[in-house]
């Protein structure tokens, strides 16, 4: 079947002799009307898809019986001034001077705002170091059944991690739970030396080394990899090769990871700003472009008001 028989109608042939034959719309001044193509066929056989039956629905509304000139007319009017409002979108969309371009012009500043910003982040400020000792880390021990602990001592400082009870308890014998220190401090690894100012961050870093530490070692017999023999204090706390700050006994730096978080939300920032710019830029340019259509539509409902006018 071909698709113009979608376009006929099952009872056209009745709407047709229904339809007056007094009126007829002045010539080239009604709406563009579909006729359905004189074809033979057998009606309604055809169940059409829910699109093309929307479709076809649209098609039949120019075919309803004709409206008398009063209702014509209020028809037409609500259609000039869509028409109108068309055209005056299009006018404003075409003037140097529009909402559009102002859109544009301050996405273009939140832009450059944050280029500035991705600029600034980039430039790597040395972060706060101190050297650690080489002392041994010794002792180290690890259990994994019931629950997870890991015990290890640096110099005269002996640690404890255990993970949560309950975690084995509830069955999930494929997540790991998080390990908590029961025991030791990790202010008593701070050197002597290390400058008044840096005490604080150093103590909060070395709790989070001993932490990854821990954890390391449990993941390393959980998967039958061997523990380290020589492992030392100086280990918790190498110093980073981008920023100079402390890493963590798996070689990550925090100072570097927030930094590089923060470049990503301004590059999905700068992302989304770009796409918005886009959107606007492309809506002004429609706009624009359905100009003239508009006009031309504007300019044949008012010449078919006029038409109808002169009737009544
Ligand atoms: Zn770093």
């Amino acid at each position: 079947m071909s698709w113009r028989q979608f376009w006929k109608k099952p009872d056209q042939d009745n709407e047709q002799k229904e339809r007056p034959a007094a009126t007829p719309d002045p010539p080239g001044l009604g709406r563009p009307r579909v006729t359905p193509p004189e074809q033979s066929g057998t009606p309604g056989q055809r169940v059409l898809p829910a699109h093309m039956q929307r479709i076809v629905e649209e098609r039949k509304r120019p075919e309803r019986p004709p409206l008398d000139n009063r209702a014509k007319l209020a028809r037409l009017e609500r259609a000039r001034l869509a028409a109108i409002f068309d055209v005056e979108q299009g006018e404003l969309a075409a003037s140097p001077v529009n909402p559009w371009r102002d859109r544009i012009s301050l996405l273009t500043d939140a832009m450059k705002t944050v280029e500035e910003d991705r600029r600034k982040l980039q430039q790597v400020e040395p972060a706060p170091y101190h050297p650690l000792p080489t002392t041994p880390i010794l002792d180290i021990a690890v259990e994994t059944e019931p629950v997870a602990s890991v015990s290890f001592s640096v110099g005269s400082e002996w640690f404890g991690f255990a993970e949560e009870r309950d975690w084995a308890e509830r069955g999930h014998s494929v997540t790991i739970g998080e390990l908590k220190l029961r025991a030791g401090d990790a202010g008593a690894l701070v050197p002597a030396d290390t400058p008044d100012d840096l005490i604080d961050a150093l103590r909060a870093h070395l709790g989070e080394s001993l932490f990854v530490f821990a954890s390391d070692m449990r993941d390393r017999t959980l998967d039958q990899v061997e523990l380290p023999a020589d492992a030392t204090l100086a280990d918790l706390g190498k110093p980073c090769p981008v920023c100079g700050g402390w890493q963590d006994w798996m070689g990550r730096c925090q100072v570097c990871r927030n930094r590089d978080a923060n470049l990503q939300l301004l590059k999905r920032e700068e992302n989304r700003l770009l796409s918005d710019r886009a959107r606007e830029a492309e809506e002004r340019h429609r706009l624009e472009e359905r100009l003239p259509v508009a006009r031309r539509r504007l300019k044949d409902i008012e010449t078919e008001i006029a038409a109808l006018q002169r009737q009544m």
